[in-house]
């Protein structure tokens, strides 16, 4: 049996992660930081279709990673499939950020894909299967101004997924980074009315994505469909960059 644990999925991207895995018949752990009510109403729909359990952890934290694995492990048995997910947006000149913004990034965005994905492999490797997902960002390919921090943290996301690809690879485990362009979530609620449609206009495709284009992507590069990619990552940005 199939279990996906996806980071940071009471709402937005990872909700529509947690959504599509239900209907292809995942077992669904839904991690939440502070959406408790979210969490448990997604874990109940989700319920309707599959077994989905909510867990409450704060992945940035080392012991955190650990108690979700655990839970997860608990009620699933294995965690088969992983999407790092969660994360946080702090924008702003560089000098106007203090040490607390910056270091919340990193370790919100960083370390908590690095937390997770190390209590996830052993069991992987020791079955010699499994597939990672990261949620990076186009500002990880590209860098983008007054983003300078959350877009190193990005940049860091794809350099681990390039090298856990390699590292994990020869144990048949894949793992792939989706850079998401602008996303209708709650991520981008800071943008007025006339800044989302100044974004909309800059992409090729003429508007913001939805979670859905970007659960469809990592759908596929969770499944046996893209079992000969790794190491990968792919930009969903509607032609932005
Ligand atoms: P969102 O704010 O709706 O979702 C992020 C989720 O991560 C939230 O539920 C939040 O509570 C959770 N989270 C934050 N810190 C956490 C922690 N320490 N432990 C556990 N959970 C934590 O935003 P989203 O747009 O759905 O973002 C999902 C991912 O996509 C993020 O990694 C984000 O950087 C990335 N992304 C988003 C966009 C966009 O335009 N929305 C673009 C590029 C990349």
């Amino acid at each position: 049996m199939k279990t996906l644990l996806i980071t940071g999925a009471s709402r937005g991207i990872g909700a529509a992660i947690a959504r599509a895995a239900a209907a292809e018949g995942y077992n669904v752990v839904i991690n939440y930081l502070r959406s408790v009510e979210a969490a448990k109403a997604l874990a109940a729909e989700l319920n309707q279709v599959t077994s989905a359990l909510a867990v409450h952890a704060n992945v940035a934290l080392p012991q955190g990673a650990k108690l979700l694995v655990e839970k997860a492990k608990k009620r699933f048995g294995q965690v088969t499939h992983l999407v790092n997910n969660a994360g946080i947006s702090i924008s702003g000149l560089l000098t106007d950020m203090d040490y607390c913004q910056y270091d919340s990034l990193i370790d919100t965005n960083l370390k908590g894909v690095i937390n997770v994905t190390r209590e996830v492999v052993p069991d992987m490797l020791a079955k010699k299967s499994g597939a990672v997902v990261n949620v990076s960002s186009i500002w990880g390919v590209k860098g983008a101004s007054c983003e300078a921090v959350y877009s190193a943290t990005k940049a860091g996301v794809i350099g681990f997924t390039q090298a856990m690809a390699k590292e994990l690879g020869p144990s048949g485990i894949r793992v792939n980074a989706v850079c998401p362009g602008v996303i209708d979530t709650d991520m981008c609620r800071g943008y007025s009315e006339s800044e989302r449609a100044a974004l909309a206009d800059e992409a090729a495709l003429g508007r913001l994505g939805t979670p859905e284009d970007i659960a469809n992507l990592v759908m596929f590069l969770l499944s046996d469909k893209s079992s000969f990619i790794t190491g990968q990552a792919i930009t969903v940005d509607g032609g932005l960059l």
